[in-house]
């Protein structure tokens, strides 16, 4: 039998969670075995896991999702919700091509061979998949696992855990771990730039899962022993701030198992109009990741040599509390800053008062934005405002801040 239309009377039948992981690992390790793609002249192309990020952006998906359009040099966008009987896909919300694609080069980027990536709605469907997943194994071995938070973070994610309800006990990061429990990471950390040391995490006997969304390309985590990594794709990885999704990439197959199963039973998964959208901009990261990071560093220096502001917040600067533990874990620093006014009225003030940064929400996108971060977290300090860099020349962003910053005096 074909190994989709095992997922697929798999999926109908309603079999029981354990064989229905089964037959997807079977699924799975078919996949896993294609030969990889061939040139015109028969050669075979290099193993996926040498290659370094940059060329892995553009080429990990090649031999997937194999139509009609294999002359094409840009991927199709494969549209289609249903696929003829014995075809390689059933129906899309249990997988799709243009999503397989996607998840192939996000695999390959996050952490070579062995990873696999679930592509999700948005990163808080991701979030929400990885804890119930998690918690679903450890209540197999009869545990609700509590679920370690170090301080702030992202509020969205305390609403993921709120909405897992009894499932999971939220517990402090100084929470004595076991076996079965997770360390919930972010790194950097929104909205402060704090950075965890991920491998010191990864000694306990918990699962640590590390949101990476505000640094991708920037860490190898799973060489770390995590046992999964999140983004948010609607940030740095989108780039462009047009589309809504949220990846796990894992080198733990059940756990793989374990999340598609749960994003295909709860209806989280993305739109194959997203996920070409998304595999369109994965092309180009690496080249927005290191010219946004390295714009970000220049501007972190310049803010705070000017003097006109409390603190800014930047793990490449040598000032950081963690700059130390970042210099270790990242190769380069992301795209984020904070910045700390020397007054509220300051810091409500700024993102209205520069030209080139917008004032809203979200980040890693080629637009640098700005926001006061406490109108969306009230746990957040109230002279607190985020910036995120785009891809604008460093001048012309340093100038605009200055003179705002200067105007605000
Ligand atoms: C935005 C964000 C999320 C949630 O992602 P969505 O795509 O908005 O659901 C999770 N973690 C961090 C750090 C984020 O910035």
């Amino acid at each position: 039998m074909r190994p989709c239309l095992q997922v697929a009377q798999r999926y109908s039948a309603r079999r029981p969670l354990q064989r229905a992981l089964q037959s997807s690992a079977l699924w799975h390790r078919s996949r896993a075995t294609r030969q990889p793609s061939r040139r015109a002249d028969g050669s075979q192309r290099r193993q996926r896991s040498t290659w370094a990020p940059a060329t892995a952006a553009v080429h990990a998906d090649a031999g997937i999702d194999k139509t009609s359009h294999d002359s094409d040099v840009a991927p199709p966008i494969g549209l289609s919700t249903t696929f003829d009987d014995g075809a390689d896909h059933v129906y899309s919300r249990i997988s799709a091509p243009t999503r397989e694609r996607c998840e192939a080069v996000l695999a390959a980027l996050e952490g070579g061979g062995g990873a696999r990536a679930v592509l999700f709605a948005s990163g808080n469907a991701a979030t929400h998949a990885v804890l119930a997943s998690l918690a679903a194994r450890a209540r197999e071995n009869g545990r609700t696992p509590r679920v370690a938070t170090d301080g702030i973070g992202y509020h969205g994610t305390r609403d993921a855990v709120a909405a897992l309800g009894p499932a999971v006990e939220m517990v402090g990061g100084a929470a004595d771990l076991g076996e079965g429990d997770v360390v919930w990471l972010e790194s950097p950390r929104n909205p402060d730039l704090r950075v965890p040391d991920v491998a010191g995490a990864c000694a306990g006997p918990a699962d640590v899962v590390v949101d990476a969304t505000f640094a991708p390309l920037a860490q190898r985590l799973l060489d770390d022993d995590v046992a999964c990594v999140i983004h948010s794709a609607t940030k740095g990885l989108g780039g462009h701030s047009d589309l809504l999704g949220g990846v796990a990439i894992t080198r733990d197959g059940e756990l793989a198992d374990r999340l598609a199963w749960h994003r295909t039973a709860a209806g989280a998964a993305p739109g194959s109009l997203d996920c070409w959208l998304l595999l369109r901009s994965l092309r180009t990261l690496d080249v927005r990741v290191t010219r946004q990071n390295a714009t970000a560093q220049r501007v972190a220096e310049a803010l705070e040599a000017s003097g006109l502001l409390q603190r800014v917040l930047y793990p490449g600067l040598a000032s950081h509390p963690d700059h130390a533990v970042a210099t270790r874990q990242m190769t380069s620093y992301g795209s984020i800053l904070a910045v700390e006014c020397r007054s509220e009225a300051a810091a409500r003030a700024l993102p209205e008062t520069l030209a080139l940064f917008r004032s809203a929400t979200s980040l890693g996108g080629v637009e640098s934005l700005a926001e006061w971060r406490r109108k969306y977290d009230d746990a957040v300090s109230p002279l607190l405002v985020r910036l995120s860099i785009g891809l604008e020349d460093p001048d012309d962003l340093i100038d605009d801040l200055l003179s705002a910053l200067r105007r605000l005096e």
